[in-house]
């Protein structure tokens, strides 16, 4: 089923005043978005209209009580001008597992996706070609009905909007082991993109940069001795040559990223591992020299290499390799993302 929807375009494109080459991470807009009201009980037909302000009652459950979940994902043009997706799919899957779990009614999978193909059709110039730079996708979908009553409203938004973007982190990341704070727990929604993670992951991070770090690894809520992830990123720690990430849980978040890595790594002939990785073996890892990588891996950034770490009082600095896992991997897929390479998967859409 092909899903109608009408369009509504800016009289004059902002494209002109934006600076292709120096593009930040996420916060230059393009022209238009995608809408989708769900009222009645029934998700009604999408629009595409120019990219402004949107207007809420201040009871809108979503100020009060959070429901509220996104996605990230990216599109990259090739040289011959073809838009491509990686596993779009996969992130609709994830939204509707997020929205199940936040009491939010599911989007079905047509506005979705012919919703977004529309939007980059009609934003296509807004696609940056730059090496490293993509259009990430921002889809998200949130509680628009009233009442301050604490049960699921009765109106919903979708929306998706987009933004060119440059590169997402630069230098080295220097990374502290949280031991005190959780992003997760069992039973909650570190699974689910919701929105409400993202804000409790400030207060830890802004704690962990004050002491000189950039970003928290996340343990497990209830003994602090295991890592989970990196930041807003699963995490991957190369002992020896062995590539190691942690399983998906309740807590975790099932990475398109991670997932790919996992696969793309198998197939290159690097042994990978998914098991709990425990802080102390990380820590006798750096101490006995075993411990060759830690990197992050998600949308934004694809991979980011980790340079150092800190766990209590010590501080660790990993080495610096010659060919590391992560630069190999992140060529390897970015290389299928942007059509540089073939695509064995059938991943890029
Ligand atoms: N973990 C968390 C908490 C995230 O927010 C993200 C970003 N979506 C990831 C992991 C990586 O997921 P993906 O590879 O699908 O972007």
């Amino acid at each position: 089923m092909t899903t109608s929807i009408a369009i509504e375009r800016v009289e004059t494109s902002k494209i002109t005043a934006v600076d292709f080459d120096n593009l930040p991470f996420g916060s230059v807009y393009s022209d238009h978005m995608l809408t989708c009201d769900f009222v009645n009980g029934k998700w009604q037909a999408p629009k595409i209209e120019p990219f402004a302000p949107i207007s809420l009652a201040p009871s809108a459950k979503i100020f009060h009580y959070g429901q509220s979940i996104f996605e990230g994902m990216k599109a990259y043009k090739d040289a011959d001008n073809n838009i491509m997706l990686f596993r779009p799919l996969d992130n609709c899957k994830r939204l509707n597992k997020s929205a199940q779990r936040l009491v939010i009614p599911e989007i079905p999978e047509e506005i979705f996706m012919d919703g977004l193909k529309a939007l980059l059709e009609v934003d296509s110039d807004w696609i940056p070609t730059n090496d490293g730079s993509s259009l990430y996708i921002r889809p998200f979908m949130f509680a628009s009905g009233n009442g301050f009553h604490a049960s699921p409203a009765d109106a919903y938004k979708f929306i998706i909007c987009t933004a060119p973007s440059g590169a997402y982190f630069g230098g080295k990341v220097k990374v502290l082991i949280e031991e005190k704070y959780a992003r997760a727990a069992n039973g909650g929604v570190g699974y689910a993109k919701a929105g409400g993670n993202y804000a409790a992951q400030f207060y830890p991070t802004q704690l962990a940069i004050e002491k000189g770090f950039n970003q928290v690894i996340w343990t497990d809520d209830n003994t602090h001795q295991f890592i989970e992830e990196a930041g807003a990123m699963n995490i991957f720690v190369r002992i020896n040559d062995t590539l190691i990430t942690s399983p998906t849980s309740d807590r975790i978040l099932d990475g398109i990223t991670r997932k790919s890595i996992l696969q793309i790594a198998e197939d290159n002939g690097i042994e990978t591992e998914v098991r709990k990785i425990s802080v102390g073996e990380v820590v006798e890892a750096a101490k006995n020299g075993s411990l060759k990588e830690m990197f992050g891996a998600g949308t934004a950034a694809v991979i980011s290499p980790i340079a150092g770490f800190g766990h209590k009082e010590d501080e660790f600095e990993l080495p610096v390799l010659e060919k590391p896992y992560a630069t190999i991997l992140k060529k390897m897929i970015t290389d299928i993302q942007t059509n540089k390479a073939e695509d064995p998967y059938g991943w890029r859409v």
